[in-house]
């Protein structure tokens, strides 16, 4: 359903962004992936969606934080590819700690990367959406865009105001034929879970298994994570013309967290 289409990923060289882009490549869309890690991890990932899915694939380490690198990462797409007609928002990161003791620079690169970042892609590939009459925007929000959890004040009020933003896109773009919806996860295994376990062990005193049953599956009544690929399969629905008529919708996949 993405032949001849690009999509831009932030955030997908891990996690639900990575299969979130082979979800999207394996529609035949070129993709490009953007996010850190070890260059040879990333040179195999995406030489894989090269190989597999038959697609170009171009990799950016344009910093979400930093709004020029974002604006450069949207032109350099567009000058690769002709296009970006997929945009998805992913890159977020985590810190957990009382309001009291939050670090100030935790504070201003959350909101950065999980909430403006997503607004200087938009800006940036909005223009060429609208000239091409054509354009799906995904957001990564999550659980939290919708409900609170202790200790992760940034977090919290950076995915409810992807959520706003959201609903706004949604709104101003609407007779342009792009959707604009947020997906929003419960609790998905990947590496920003694992990471959190330590910090959620201190903040709350209790062990690794404590801190898996009885904080972040006890907020999801199926008692089991999320898979990446059902984030993707949901985003790659996303794109199609079936869902043409889904816009400014926050789509929780979470097990039921949010129906609490
Ligand atoms: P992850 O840690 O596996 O992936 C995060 C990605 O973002 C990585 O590719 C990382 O390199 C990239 N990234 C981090 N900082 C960046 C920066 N400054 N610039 C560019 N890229 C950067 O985490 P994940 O769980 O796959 O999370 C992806 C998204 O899903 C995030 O927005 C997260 O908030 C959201 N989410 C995750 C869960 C979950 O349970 N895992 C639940 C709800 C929402």
């Amino acid at each position: 359903i993405l032949s001849q289409k690009t999509a831009l990923v932030t955030g997908s060289t891990s996690g639900i962004g990575l299969a979130i882009a082979r979800g999207l490549a394996g529609q035949g869309a070129n993709v490009v992936i953007n996010g850190f890690g070890k260059p040879e991890d990333i040179e195999r990932e995406r030489a894989a969606l090269e190989s597999e899915f038959g697609v170009k694939a171009l990799y950016s380490d344009a910093d979400m934080s930093k709004p020029e690198a974002i604006a450069g990462m949207v032109a350099t797409a567009e000058q690769t590819f002709g296009s970006v007609d997929v945009l998805v928002n992913n890159a977020g990161i985590q810190f957990v700690s009382p309001i009291e003791d939050f670090p100030l620079e935790k504070w201003d690169q959350i909101i950065a990367i999980n909430l403006c970042s997503a607004f200087h892609t938009m800006r940036a590939a909005i223009p060429g959406m609208k000239a091409r009459g054509w354009g799906r925007i995904i957001n990564t929000a999550s659980a939290h865009s919708l409900v609170a959890s202790p200790f992760k004040s940034a977090y919290v009020s950076a995915k409810h105001g992807i959520a706003g933003l959201t609903k706004t896109a949604a709104l101003e773009l609407a007779t342009h034929k792009i959707t604009v919806n947020c997906i929003s996860p419960g609790y998905v295994w990947t590496p920003l879970v694992e990471h959190q376990i330590p910090d959620t062990m201190k903040a709350r005193n209790l062990t690794k298994d404590q801190v898996i049953n009885d904080v972040l599956l006890a907020a999801q009544p199926t008692k089991e994570f999320v898979t990446v690929e059902q984030i993707a399969a949901l985003a790659v629905f996303l794109c199609s013309d079936a869902a043409s008529q889904i816009t400014g919708a926050n789509l929780p996949v979470d097990g039921g967290w949010t129906a609490q």
